[in-house]
């Protein structure tokens, strides 16, 4: 079997070497998720939900040790990790919760009783990309588990650390072998395979756009269900009449958070033009604090990129239009400083292609309709947000915006219990919440003649 180095794309130094699994071994993790399903569909909801519960609590005694490892391979500032494992466990907490809560239906018909009952798919393949690895992990991993089905998670090459230690967490909370099956690999193999696999009923995908369509090509000969959670290039539209202050000091940790490799980054500050240039200034004074450094270091809030290659391709869509460029780190690391391009028009190709990286485009503006207009003119519809002191705007705004997610007055994109997903070319499918459980299970009508 070959090999795989793990690395820290702040130093560049090895983590680890992990065996790199290939076909063979993608198959003995489908036959191993097949082989636990029937047991672990019979397992009662309340005893699903109490090992669950079960595996949320052991991610909360594990928090630190996961959230330094999340750190260490994704290059992610220490408190966002920390966030972010403390998310999963509020995931594991909230599917444990609703695993008998959610049921069918009793629909009036002649001459019987029609009931509608969910059933569990069977074994489903989770490809998660390297962005939020542990934190993606979960929100397929918890309404998949919690409809009954077993599963196979395929974590990015580049980020597979957390997603292993869950795997251990998962038996060390007493879920039964074969129920979680971790597979490490490269994508366009592994990936590939759970997405052709005759005994996959269902892969859950988030990544880019690109692969997306792969996988549903892929998933088209055996009809298997797909969600797909995919790119974005959302628009942060802020009006005149915002709280400026606030929409500045907020909007670089929208798009420079993560480093920019967030599929919500609102990477498009729409401004209206009466505005521009006084928003752009507070931009600017906003974007000079954001503390760039040592993931491990609490106060920082700006780690590296995650590769050489990531690096590369941003630096591709900065030779122009730069209003500002931070500091970045010296020396080893994969290092690329906050960039505020503006004036930019949306028809530009840092407005167009989403960029996964700190840069931001700052677009203006002339009217309510032409934000509208300039917010729906990209191929994707994931985020977005509307800063505005017209609350009858905001609402008007929200609803022309084409995005499966849209904030007024905040930044913020996910909660656990509210759903997430894209419209458009951002793919479709809805993530967390109740809304999740509707993509892990199937509908199956019965009738009983009662005449
Ligand atoms: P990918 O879409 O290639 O990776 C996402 C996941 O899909 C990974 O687990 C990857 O595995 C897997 N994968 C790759 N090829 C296949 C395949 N043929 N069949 C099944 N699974 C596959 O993203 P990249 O890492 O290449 O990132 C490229 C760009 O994608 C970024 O710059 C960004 O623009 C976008 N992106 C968007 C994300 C989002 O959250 N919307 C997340 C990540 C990327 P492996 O890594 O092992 O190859």
């Amino acid at each position: 079997m070959s090999t795989l180095t793990v690395l820290n794309p702040a130093t560049e130094e090895p983590l680890v070497e992990l065996p790199e699994a290939g076909v063979d071994e993608a198959d003995r993790a489908v036959a191993a998720a097949k082989a636990a399903f029937p047991g672990w569909r019979a397992v009662a909801p309340a005893d699903r939900g109490r090992l669950l519960r079960r595996l949320a609590t052991l991610v909360e005694e594990n928090g630190e040790e996961l959230a330094l490892l999340e750190t260490r391979n994704v290059g992610k500032p220490i408190g966002d990790s920390r966030g972010e494992v403390g998310m999963v466990a509020d995931v594991f907490h909230f599917y444990a919760g609703a695993v008998d809560k959610h049921h069918g239906e009793t629909i009036p018909v002649a001459g019987g009783v029609d009931f509608t009952l969910r059933e569990p798919l069977g074994v489903l393949g989770l490809i998660v990309p390297w962005n939020f690895p542990i934190a993606i992990s979960s929100w397929k991993l918890g309404p998949a588990l919690a409809c009954g089905n077993t599963v196979v998670l395929k974590p990015a090459e580049l980020t597979p650390l957390t997603a292993r230690r869950l795997g251990e967490l998962t038996l060390e909370a007493g879920i039964p072998e074969g129920v979680v099956n971790i597979l490490v690999g490269p994508g366009r193999i592994v990936g590939q395979r759970l997405v052709e696999h005759p005994d996959v009923a269902k892969i859950g995908f988030t990544g880019s756009t690109e692969v997306g369509r792969k996988v549903m090509e892929g998933a088209a000969g055996t009809i298997k269900r797909v969600t797909l959670e995919l790119g974005g290039k959302s628009a942060n539209i802020v009006f005149a009449d915002a709280d400026l202050e606030k929409a500045a000091a907020s909007a670089p940790y929208a798009v420079f958070g993560n480093a920019g490799q967030d599929c919500c980054a609102r990477s498009r500050i729409l401004v209206e033009r009466a505005a521009y240039d006084r928003f752009l200034d507070l931009l600017i004074e906003a974007t000079k604090g954001v503390k760039v450094g040592d993931p491990e270091e609490p106060a920082t809030e700006m780690g590296p990129l995650i590769s050489a290659d990531q690096r590369e391709k941003v630096a591709s869509y900065v030779n122009g239009q730069v209003a500002f460029q931070g500091d970045a780190p010296d020396g080893k690391g994969f290092w690329f400083p906050c960039t505020i391009l503006a004036p930019v028009e949306n028809s530009d190709r840092p407005a167009r292609d989403e960029i996964f990286g700190p840069v931001a485009a700052v677009i203006p503006f002339e009217n309510e309709a032409d934000a509208v207009r300039l917010a729906n003119d990209t191929p994707y519809g994931l985020s977005g947000s509307i800063w505005t002191g017209d609350g009858a705007r905001a609402l008007r705004v929200a609803q022309g915006v084409e995005s499966g997610v849209i904030s007024i007055n905040s930044n913020t994109s996910v909660r656990v219990s509210t759903p997430f997903g894209g419209f458009k070319q951002s793919g479709f499918g809805r993530e967390l919440g109740m809304h999740a459980l509707e993509g892990y299970s199937e509908v199956k009508n019965v009738y009983f003649a009662t005449d």
